[in-house]
This record gives structure tokens, sequence and C-alpha cells, in this order.
């Protein structure tokens, strides 16, 4: 079955003109007066509207912008309870501490599976009518053998990017034996993890969990064949982006502290994405990361949301764009690439974040002509129409 969406205002593909196919997501790219072809669950042409071949079924987009649908590369949903108290005394001047993450432990160890399930579903159909086609999911909220086991098997119902993050925060029961817990957390509850995961990830900051067991907990995690990812340098500077580059991680996330030599370390990376968290900086009043000083040095970026209940409670790509935009001064295109191509970098995947012949037919049809509207009309519902493999999933004609 086949599906042609013609008149299309300005199609960003992130992909070179009439490839025949194409391997993975490249730098920004966009035709006007287009057209694309979806085929099954794959996209099959893009090219100008005029030379568009026929298809089993016809979309005008009169004039409207498509785009790849948004990548979130970092989002933590399984948990129970909400913080809507503690964002609110924040506001009103008590600063953001990696502790708070205690009180969503205690509540999601309390919750029942079935409510973590509904929680993680209600967030993942949120993100979906917001133009988010694939999210990262991560653990970190259960901190036992039995409580991370069960978080990473109910988000690997939803999502293949799975992240076992026991490494999130050292809880209550073993204040006084950090050691360990890193002990735990490279063994029995990495073991009881690793196969509902696809990635292993450590919250490398103070407070939370020094170079050393950052080290040890991503060498672990990989020989249980997990790959690394990082929470990095997001309170103040500090050892996670070098931790990061060293052990090859697909990403370095927040990046809000850094260094010259952590810039030039992600610059010379092989592939260790700069992951930036926007939102986060939104909800906790915190300086911006400065997103143009990586890009200048050459450093890949990626947009993601962070959702979680606790520093950034938003799942809206949209909302993160334009922060980028107005707050750490991307450009509009740079943007939109951070938040599909770039989240598509950070999860090492290259069947998405782009749209060229070949890759997976995931796509949001905007009610605006370009893909600036994201960020000229902030806080604006503007996904018209959202594709997931081929199939309209949101939008007027969906089910
Ligand atoms: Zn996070």
């Amino acid at each position: 079955m086949s599906v042609l969406i013609t008149n299309v205002g300005e199609l960003v593909t992130n992909a070179p003109v009439d490839a025949v196919s194409v391997a993975s997501p490249g730098p920004f790219a966009a035709l006007s007066d287009a057209a694309i072809v979806l085929d099954g669950a794959k996209v099959a042409w893009t090219g100008p509207a005029a030379r568009a071949p026929a298809a089993d079924s016809r979309v005008d987009a009169a004039g409207r912008a498509v785009l790849p649908g948004f990548v979130d590369s970092h989002a933590h949903l399984v948990f129970a309870g909400e913080r809507g108290a503690e964002f609110a005394a924040r506001m009103a001047g008590r600063p953001y501490s990696a502790g708070g993450i205690r009180s969503t432990v205690a509540a999601t160890r309390a919750a029942t599976d079935d409510q973590l399930r509904a929680n993680l579903t209600r967030l993942a159909t949120e993100m979906l009518k917001q133009g988010t086609t694939t999210f990262e999911c991560k653990s970190g909220y259960g901190l036992t053998v039995k409580d991370e086991t069960r978080s990473v098997a109910i988000a690997a119902d939803i999502t293949p990017e799975v992240t076992y993050l026991g490494a999130h925060v050292v809880p209550a029961e073993f204040e006084n034996d950090a050691a360990g817990y890193v002990d735990l957390v490279c063994g029995p509850m990495l073991a009881a993890c690793a196969p509902s995961a696809r990635w292993v990830d450590v919250f490398c900051e103070r407070g939370a969990f020094g170079a050393d067991e950052a080290r040890a907990i991503l060498r672990a995690g990989e020989s249980a064949g997990l790959q690394a990812r990082v929470h990095a340098n997001q309170l103040g500077p500090g050892p996670g982006v070098q931790v990061a580059v060293e052990a090859e991680a697909a990403s370095a996330d927040h990046c809000t502290f850094l260094t010259d030599a952590d810039v030039d370390a992600l610059a010379a990376s092989g592939g260790t994405v700069a992951t930036l968290l926007p939102g986060v900086e939104f909800s906790t009043r915190q300086p911006y990361p400065d997103a143009r000083r990586l890009l200048s040095a050459g450093v890949t970026v990626a947009i993601a949301t962070d959702c979680n209940p606790g520093s950034c409670f938003t799942s809206s790509m949209p909302l993160c764009m334009a922060l980028a935009v107005r707050e750490m001064r991307m450009t509009t295109e740079e943007a939109l690439w951070a938040a599909t191509a770039g989240g598509a970098h950070a999860l090492r995947r290259t069947d998405v974040g782009h749209l060229g012949t070949g890759a997976r037919a995931d796509l949001i049809m905007l009610d605006a002509p370009s893909h600036a509207y994201l960020a000229y009309r902030p806080g604006v519902p503007q996904i018209a129409g959202v594709w997931r493999g081929g199939e309209m999933v949101a939008g007027p004609a969906a089910g």
C-alpha cells in the first residue's frame, strides 16, 4: 500500500536529493513544492511535486511542511508519582539537586506494574501526538534488582531504545555503602536488566557517581552487551564528558558546564554526540549549554527532552527546539536537525531522523508552511498529522 503526500510547501529530508537510497541522515536539507511517496513502512521517493509518481492513495498537504518525526534520545518515563510541589518550591527559590530523585524512587517502588505501564503509555501517546516517532526510555527510579528489572521490561514493551540506568543515584539504603551499590549495579542488577536493554547509562555528577564508578559501570554494561551513554556535566564541571568519550559512548547528555578540553574531546571523538536538554535549564532556571561553542568546534549536537518528573516534565520536542533557537542561538535549521537527525546519531540509528529513500516512513505534517514555525510560534499545537512506519497514527485521518 503506497501513499503520495503532495503539494508539500517544505519537505525537510536531511538527505541528498535524488539519491537512489540513503543509508543514514545527512546534513539539513529541504525541498520546496515537493512530494514524498511512502511504500509500506518506508520512504520510496522524494522530489518535486510535478514529477511525483502515482500511488495507491494521495494526501494533499496544501502547502504545509513535512518533516522527519522527532527522535527524542533522552527520556525517563518509567516512574510513579509527580513532583509539582517541588517545581513550585524551586521556582520560589530552592535549588535543584540530584537528591530529589529519591522521592520518585519511593513512589515507583510502591507502584504496581500496571500503574507504571499506564503512566508510560500515557506519556508515549502524548509524545506521539507531538510528533515524536522514536524515543529512548531509561530505568532508574527502581534502584533495586526487582524494580529496575521490571522498569526495563515495561519500557521494552513500548520502545526498542531502552536504557538501564541503575546508576541514577545511590538509593537511601546504600547511603553509607556507595561501593556496595556500584557492585549491585555492575553485578546482579545488570545481569537481570541486560536482556531488556540496549544501552547502559550513568549519572556522572557530584552527588551521584564519580569518574571511577562511572567507568566501572559502563565497562560492566559493555561486557553484558550494552552500549554506553552518560549524564555528563549537568550541574557543574566534572569528568562526565571525558568518561563518555573514553568509553566511546553514543552520547554525552546535558553538557551544560564544559571546559575547552571537554569540547575538544567531543569534537575529536569518533561519534560521541553532545545531547543538549534545554527543557531542563528552563525548568530548573539554570544557565543553558553553549550550543554555538559546540557547533563551532564541529561537535554533533542532538536535542532531546529529558522528560522526567523532577528536573523537566515536558515531553514536547517543539518546545525544546524553540528553546534551542531562542535561548541557545541555534538556527531553526540546526535545531530541527538536532531534534531529528541528531537524535538518530545519539541512538546510532540510520533508519530514522531523515526522509531519504529507504528510511522508515516516520514523518510529521505541520499546520504551517515551514519548520521555522516550531520556534516562531512556541507553545502552539502545530502537528497536523503523524505517520509512523508508514501508518498515520495521529491527525485527522488517524483512527
Ligand atoms: Zn536524564
